[in-house]
């Protein structure tokens, strides 16, 4: 695979040397995170909007209520720029100036288009469905046309993207390094905890087991 070109655009200027441009790290952060924030003009104004994703090759799946903006801005072709990231840690300093988070976040740029075909929109959705929730389109009653009908959905293609990844201790200066406060790093994890006694359909089953067993 092939990285992304790197343009002014996408260029990450402070601590450059953790920026990344492989697809392959751009990939692995979008598909390690379910919410994203989409950010686009809205009459001219930035507006920057929590939604669930999807990846599929160079493409990102949305889907949401064809009235709110963000569907109307996609609709009209709209471009938008797409962050996710995930906290991996708290870098603990001995002086506040050098705390600081461990991550892996990503950015892309692209331009929107509705998926308005019949055939085209449920084949998207249920890739959108079998990616936020593998095997869970099987376990429950097909979408209806009504609610195929109220839901737009719609793709994003990948023209540009960044990467941009910190995984270390503090990094503070030699004049700070026999100073006796507490530094070390607070790594974060994830768990599911699925209602007690329940007995979990195998879709259910497997989110749950792979989230605690990368925890
Ligand atoms: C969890 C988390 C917490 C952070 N906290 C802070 C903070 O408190 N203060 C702070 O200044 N910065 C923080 N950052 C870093 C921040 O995201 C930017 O990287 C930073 O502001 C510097 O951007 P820049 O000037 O290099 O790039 P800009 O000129 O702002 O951006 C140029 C291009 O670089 C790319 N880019 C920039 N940042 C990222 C990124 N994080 N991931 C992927 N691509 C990127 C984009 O393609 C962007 O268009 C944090 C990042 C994360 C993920």
């Amino acid at each position: 695979m092939s990285d992304y070109s790197i343009t002014p655009r996408n260029q990450v200027r402070s601590s450059a040397g953790r920026a990344r441009y492989d697809r392959a790290t751009v990939h692995a952060i979008i598909d390690a995170v379910r919410i994203s924030h989409v950010a686009f003009l809205a009459e001219g104004k930035p507006v920057s909007i929590p939604i669930t994703h999807a990846r599929e090759g160079e493409r990102i799946l949305l889907h949401g209520s064809p009235n709110s903006r963000l569907y109307q801005h996609l609709r009209g072709g709209g471009e938008v720029s797409i962050s996710f990231a995930v906290e991996d840690g708290i870098v603990f300093a001995r002086s506040a100036f050098h705390h600081a988070q461990n991550y892996r976040s990503a950015v892309i740029f692209g331009h929107g288009r509705w998926i308005e075909d019949a055939e085209e929109k449920s084949s998207a959705l249920r890739a959108f469905f079998d990616r936020v929730l593998p095997g869970r389109w099987e376990e429950v009653r097909p979408v209806s046309p009504t609610e195929l009908k109220v839901t737009a959905v719609a793709e994003v293609r990948i023209e540009s993207a960044s990467a941009k990844v910190r995984s270390a201790g503090a990094g503070e200066s030699g004049e700070d390094e026999d100073k006796p406060e507490w530094h070390g790093v607070v790594e974060l994890r994830r768990r599911a905890i699925a209602p007690p006694g329940d007995e979990l359909p195998p879709s259910v089953r497997r989110l749950v087991d792979g989230i605690n067993s990368a925890a």
